[in-house]
This record gives C-alpha cells, sequence and structure tokens, in this order.
C-alpha cells in the first residue's frame, strides 16, 4: 500500500519528503530569506549510519543479518539534539533526513530548548524475536553511543519503538557512561519515565482538536471522528476524544478498518487489541477496507498512522471540514493544496503530535534535577505548551492570510534563525 503511493505520488512529484520541502519553501517565501540563510536552515549538522550484524533463529535455522541503523542530527542551534528512533522496514536516509528537519521545527515551534533529529533501523520489529530485539538495540546504541548524550542528542519512541527499548538504550548506554537516565525519553516509570508520557501525544492531538473545533465554532460533542492508524498515537488520541463527548466513527490498522455511524467503543477496541494484537474480529463495527476509511463522511479525519497516506490519489475522496495531522507528514504538498482549495482546516504535524515531544522534554528535565513531576503537572504544563503554540499559529495566519501550516513553519524557523545567527554558525 505504502509502496503504491509512494510510486504514484513520486511519479507527480509529490512524495511526502519533497513535500517536507515544498512546504519549507513556501514558508521562507514571504520571509525574506537569503539563499544561504535557506541552505544553513536547511543542512544536517551529522547524519551517520551504521551496520549492524545479527544471527537471526528461525525454525532451528540460524542465518546471518546485517542491518542499516541511522541517526541525522539536524540542527541544535536551540539546544540538543531531540528526536525518535523508528523501526520499519522503509527507514532510510532520506526518510530520516526529512523528519529529522521536521523535529527541529517542531521543538522551536513550541519553544522547548531542543534542536531536532531523527533515527531508526530499516527493520520489521515483528519478525524478531524479543531477545533479537534486544541485541539490535543494544548493538545501535553501542555504534551510536558517540554522538547520544544528555546535552547532545536525546532519542525517544517513535513508529515500532516503546518503553522498553527506550529501557534497553538507557540501560546499554549507562554501561559506558554511568547512570545516565537523561539521555532517552520515553522510558518507563520505573526507570526515570514521565507519568503521562505514553499518552501524551495522543493526548496532544486531542487537546488541539478540541481547540480547532472551538476556533471554527463547532461543537465537538457527537462530531464524527475518523482515526487512520491505531498505535499508541490514534488509540489514545481516540479514547480521548471519546471521553470529550466525540463519537469516534472509524478506526483502522494494517488488517483493516471498521466503522460504526453510531460510535465505535474505545475501550473495548484497546481491550481487544490487547488481547488479540490487531482491531481484525472486532465485534459492533462494520468491516471496511483501508481505502474505504477515508471516504467516510466526518467532522474531523486524524491520520495517525504512516507518511504521505492522504496524497493525490486518495485526496478526492476524503470528506471532512479538519484534518488533524497525528502522524509525521501524512499529507503530501499536492494533497495539502487540494484540500486547502475544498476550505478544509489542516492542522500540521509539527502542532498536532508536538504534544509527545513536549512530554519528553518533562521526562529529561525530571531526569536532569532528579526529580519527578505529577501526572496532573505533566498534562497542565503540555496543555499550556500547546495552547500558546496554537494560539501563535493562528494569530500569524490571520494577520499574515497564509494557512495553518505556513504559519507554524514561519513562526519555528525565524526561531531557529534568530539563534542560528546568535551563535554564529
Ligand atoms: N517521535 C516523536 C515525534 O515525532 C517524539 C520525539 C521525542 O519525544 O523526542 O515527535
Amino acid at each position: 500500500m505504502k509502496e503504491n503511493w509512494q510510486a504514484i505520488d513520486t511519479q507527480k512529484g509529490c512524495c511526502c519528503h519533497d513535500s517536507q520541502a515544498a512546504f519549507f519553501d513556501r514558508a521562507v517565501e514571504q520571509l525574506g530569506l537569503t539563499v544561504s540563510q535557506q541552505e544553513l536552515l536547511l543542512q544536517s549538522f551529522r547524519e551517520v549510519s551504521v551496520q549492524i550484524p545479527l544471527k537471526l533463529h528461525h525454525d532451528g535455522e540460524e542465518t546471518l543479518h546485517t542491518f542499516t541503523g541511522y541517526r541525522v542530527q539536524h540542527n541544535h542551534a536551540r539546544g540538543p539534539f531531540k528526536g525518535g528512533l523508528r523501526f520499519h522496514p522503509d527507514v532510510n536516509i532520506s526518510e530520516i533526513r526529512a523528519l529529522a528537519q521536521l523535529m527541529t521545527w517542531k521543538t522551536a515551534l513550541v519553544d522547548i530548548p531542543f534542536g531536532g533529529a531523527k533515527g531508526g533501523i530499516a527493520v520489521d520489529p515483528s519478525r524478531l524475536l524479543v531477545d533479537e530485539l534486544e541485541i539490535l538495540t543494544r548493538r545501535f546504541v553501542q555504534k551510536m553511543a558517540p554522538v547520544f548524550g544528555v546535552d547532545k542528542d536525546i532519542p525517544a519512541p517513535d513508529m515500532n519503538t516503546n518503553p522498553q527499548v527506550m529501557a534497553w538504550i538507557f540501560d546499554e548506554y549507562s554501561k559506558f557512561n554511568g547512570y545516565t537516565p537523561g539521555v532517552v525519553t520515553g522510558k518507563p516509570i520505573d526507570l526515570g519515565g514521565l507519568q503521562g508520557r505514553l499518552e501524551a501525544t495522543g493526548n496532544g492531538v486531542a487537546f488541539v482538536t478540541a481547540q480547532t473545533f472551538n476556533d471554527l465554532s463547532l461543537p465537538l460533542k457527537n462530531a464524527a471522528v475518523i482515526i487512520q492508524g491505531f498505535g499508541n498515537v490514534g488509540s489514545y488520541a481516540a479514547l480521548r476524544l471519546q471521553s470529550m463527548g466525540a463519537r469516534v466513527t472509524g478506526i483502522s490498522d494494517v488488517d483493516g478498518a471498521l466503522f460504526n455511524a453510531d460510535g465505535i467503543d474505545i475501550v473495548s477496541a484497546i481491550q481487544f487489541v490487547q488481547k488479540n494484537g490487531s482491531l481484525k474480529g472486532f465485534p459492533h463495527a462494520e468491516n471496511i477496507s483501508n481505502e474505504q476509511l477515508l471516504t467516510q463522511p466526518c467532522d474531523a479525519l486524524i491520520p495517525a498512522a504512516l507518511e504521505g497516506t492522504i496524497n493525490c490519489e486518495s485526496e478526492s475522496g476524503i470528506n471532512t471540514k479538519i484534518i488533524i495531522e497525528a502522524a509525521n507528514m501524512p499529507v503530501t504538498h499536492m494533497a495539502n493544496d487540494k484540500l486547502r482549495a475544498r476550505g478544509i482546516t489542516i492542522v500540521p504535524d509539527i502542532l498536532a503530535n508536538a504534544g509527545g515531544v513536549i512530554a519528553s522534554y518533562f521526562e529529561w528535565v525530571q531526569n536532569v534535577q532528579r526529580f519527578a513531576w505529577d501526572r496532573d503537572t505533566v498534562q497542565q504544563r503540555m496543555e499550556a505548551c500547546l495552547s500558546h503554540a496554537y494560539t501563535d499559529v493562528r494569530k500569524l495566519s490571520e494577520k499574515s492570510q497564509v494557512d495553518l501550516r505556513t504559519a507554524a513553519y514561519q513562526l519555528a524557523v525565524m526561531r531557529v534563525l534568530r539563534s542560528v545567527e546568535l551563535r554564529g554558525f
């Protein structure tokens, strides 16, 4: 499915990595930046790739595989590099580079003292035994340790990585550097993790969704919301939105999608996935395809899965008022323009899903101070931070008559540029 859209959109010149560049170009057009300033802002500080050999044991046979891991450190003018690590077979350097840039803009937009980075390993973790995944993670850390550090570069969870993976990273790094919980965020609570970090991205998405409804004078109560992707971000966003009174009419995972016009009970869906590993077979909803899910009429559509799922091909069937980008780069720039022309409000990823990295910042502060915050404090401060950023973006978009994404990029880019120039990069 992903290969399909990539092929289609690449042919038409709008694959998601190009989209990220197009969004940047559009935003800086109005800012009057020189070509050299633009080049400076787009360059990666450092790009590391490592080879990780690993013996795999399947069906009684031992085979040797070499996996490739990446870390791209984009910009650290405003603070240490920050960003997630993903385990996915499609991970490649150009994707990681684009996602690292996105992290720089995200941390700047929500005004936390970090730069941007991203990393990952090209692997399908579902095909590895837990022990194999642990060895792979530890070897990755051994090779990346020189570029990681509490004040250098702090990884976090991303696609297919979780608190257990972060615990291995913390432990492996600490073997050689002493007890260092602040070298990674998204850890289990028992190892210096933050109360509420696990659900922070999804809760932040729900908070931004509520703000958007409010701004557009639309009631969230009983509003129909469709969420594509039921992983960490999608499931917690669904849960929160349901508790706020929205009707989550559609959800999906890799095995297919579910629809119920009266609303799907999200607590039962989460319990079902915990028991069965996927949404497949969940009762009380109609089974539809992932393509059909995107075309169901709704008030808000929340892509929380892969990049580029809303592209030139899927865009035409979309029937919503609002798109909240819970995933990173889910809407290609050509689809973005067509949706905008149809009057659909798009809340960009660097704002919509920033709750996760804001919570990571709190976890890092907590680790550096050796002091734990309670869940309510985390939630309130995360919402205050998101609310500031949301208001800034909304005001600039009205003042400059640009869309929310352009306004968000403009705010972020100018903050990074000021720091770059003050530091004399
Ligand atoms: N992977 C998340 C993101 O894309 C969180 C990154 C972090 O917490 O450092 O924003």
